[in-house]
């Protein structure tokens, strides 16, 4: 049997035109055609004035943390259940990370952020969440929390390019916002990230600090110290033409989410990651969790079908790295992690696979109970 895997890269057909292009051009460098083009694609999909194309979205965030002005010994909430790169930055800046965690939508609580901003030990100075596996957070109530106690908003969306509320795009609701081109995401450039905002200074300041921080002069001039984020216009080639398909990549993870839902729907114990009112999610991967079944034997499983899928992302207050971290957590978070797993999702999936995997799960669930 062939493997199925998590979520590889799916390629629309035009990338390799795209970089032949770039080699005529001989721009092979940061710089050049193709990353304008990639810009203006994602400003033009999002509706948002401004985009930079980096290197990583990692990088996107700390060069908005670095813009924002969040610097040594301050406080940055952050969605406690997500990915190691949506929080790294806020170590890179010798900040205070504090973890919130989440509510029955699996995204963070806005109870509990009013209450983490409540008990902060100084007011933060920025929110950094994450829209979880393609689900965008209750970002109207977020937004009123962040306005009323005038912290920054930076929306981490590197899994929910694509997504939407209230028939807005994900990473347009906040200051700064992130998309990544990683190589597991919707949409890939082999690694790459975007960084977006509708303040053009912050974008021009981002720019500046993603290229050496050079002063305007012909010899070089620093001021002040920048990083080597810009992305390279070969990886832009490929991120023009995978912006092209967006849409049908987001189609087809919805497929594939209804149909695992149609294939398991008559298993008790499984639960999926829900919806949101008023939002579309690009299901970015397929989650669900077990009530009584340790998702761990379900990978297990699957791996020896050659198949594979992995658990949740394990929360941050719960990693060896922030054991001294605060965290305001009511493990919503924790329980999610110990009982859920992420199925192979990806938009190059055949339905027989989808089939495939969810007859695996259900011929397991039956055997063992
Ligand atoms: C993938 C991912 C990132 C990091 O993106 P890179 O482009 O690999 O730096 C950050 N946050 C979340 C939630 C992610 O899933």
């Amino acid at each position: 049997m062939n493997r199925v895997f998590l979520s590889p890269p799916h390629m629309s057909g035009k990338e390799q035109q795209y970089i032949a292009e770039v080699f005529e051009s001989n721009y092979i460098a940061p710089i050049g055609a193709f990353i304008n083009k990639f810009e203006e694609s994602i400003e033009s999909y999002t509706r948002t004035p401004y985009a930079l194309a980096l290197s990583s979205a990692t990088a996107g965030l700390h060069l908005a943390l670095r813009v924002l002005g969040v610097g040594r010994d301050d406080y940055v909430l952050a969605s406690s259940f997500t990915f190691i790169g949506s929080v790294s930055a806020i170590l890179y800046q010798d900040a205070k990370p504090i973890f919130v965690d989440s509510d029955e939508s699996w995204n963070i609580s806005p109870q509990l952020l009013k209450k983490a901003i409540k008990e902060a030990p100084k007011k933060p100075k920025a929110l950094i969440i994450t829209h979880l596996y393609g689900q965008v957070c209750k970002l109207d109530e977020i937004i009123a929390i962040c306005k009323e106690a005038g912290i920054y908003l930076i929306e981490d969306a590197a899994e929910s390019l694509g997504s939407a509320y209230h028939g807005k795009q994900s990473g347009t609701f906040s200051d700064m916002a992130v998309y990544s081109f990683n190589g597991n995401k919707i949409l890939t450039t082999s690694g790459g990230g975007m960084l977006i905002s509708e303040n053009k200074e912050w974008i021009d300041k981002a720019k500046f600090l993603s290229t050496q921080a050079k002063e305007d002069y012909l010899h070089y001039e620093h001021k002040e110290f920048g990083y080597n984020y810009r992305m390279s216009n070969v990886l832009a080639a490929i991120g023009v033409a995978q912006m092209e398909v967006l849409d049908e990549r987001v189609e087809r993870r919805r497929e594939i989410f209804n149909l695992y839902q149609q294939y398991l729907c008559e298993v008790e114990e499984i639960t999926f990651m829900p919806e949101i009112q008023d939002s579309r999610g690009n299901r970015w991967l397929t989650t669900l969790t077990f009530k009584r079944t340790n998702p761990m034997k379900i990978i297990e499983m699957l791996e020896k079908e050659n198949i594979e899928s992995r658990p949740l992302w394990k929360p941050m207050h719960l990693q060896p790295l922030f054991k001294d971290a605060l965290v305001i957590e009511d493990g919503t978070s924790q329980r999610l992690f110990e009982q859920g797993i992420c199925l192979p999702s990806g938009s190059s999936m055949s339905d027989d696979e989808v089939k495939r995997v969810s007859d695996c799960i259900k011929k397991y669930l039956h055997d063992f109970s």
